[in-house]
């Protein structure tokens, strides 16, 4: 039998768990073979990658029935060789947690309760407010100096931007003057 990479990698999972079950005096061999057998008897495996960040993380989703039932680390993938972090380790709540959000929710002023709008109502919200704040913060000179800048407005960008994104976004932001860009790469 030739032996794939992604095999050996498995094998070498298993065994590395074994070992440190056996140290305990602890006998997990029918626990990891029903749980691989759960795992993989019918499913289809399909390469994807972590939406999470631009790491760009592989993970192999586990397709049974036409539902996401499993997702895992993919070893073949060279940017992760198998691993996740704890947000990737997740991903398969983005499917199926029916604690998702998934509309837009806004509250407004002094309101108790969120309402459920539309994209369409919130990026015309946005176009709106970043516009009026401009307008009324709209810095041409300080002293004698031409800054033509706003520094009401501030830009925080995230994890799962990437590169080009973030090239778009900071070219966005110095047409509109905001001098206030910053990236957090955990959120
Ligand atoms: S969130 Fe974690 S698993 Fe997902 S791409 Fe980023 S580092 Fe990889």
């Amino acid at each position: 039998m030739r032996l794939s990479r992604r095999n050996l990698l498995k094998l070498a999972g298993v065994g590395s768990t074994a070992a440190v079950a056996g140290g305990l005096g602890l006998d997990v061999s029918q626990a990891q073979a029903a749980t691989t057998q759960i795992r993989i008897a019918r499913a289809r495996e399909y390469p994807s990658v972590c939406c999470f960040c631009s790491g760009g993380c592989g993970v192999i989703a586990q397709v049974m029935d036409g539902k996401l039932v499993h997702t895992e680390g993919d070893p073949d993938n060279p940017s992760n060789r198998g691993s996740n972090c704890s947000k990737g380790a997740a991903v398969q709540q983005t499917h199926d947690n029916p604690q998702r959000v998934t509309s837009v929710l806004y509250r407004s002023p002094g309101a108790s309760q969120w309402e459920v709008k539309s994209w369409d109502w919130a990026i015309n919200r946005m176009a709106h407010l970043v516009k009026k704040t401009r307008d009324e913060s709209f810095q041409t000179t300080a002293g004698d100096v031409t800054v033509n800048r706003t520094e009401a407005i501030g830009s925080l960008g995230s994890s799962i931007l990437n590169n080009e994104d973030l090239y778009l976004i900071t070219k966005f932001m110095r047409g509109l003057g905001v001098t206030y860009i910053e990236h957090q790469a955990r959120i």
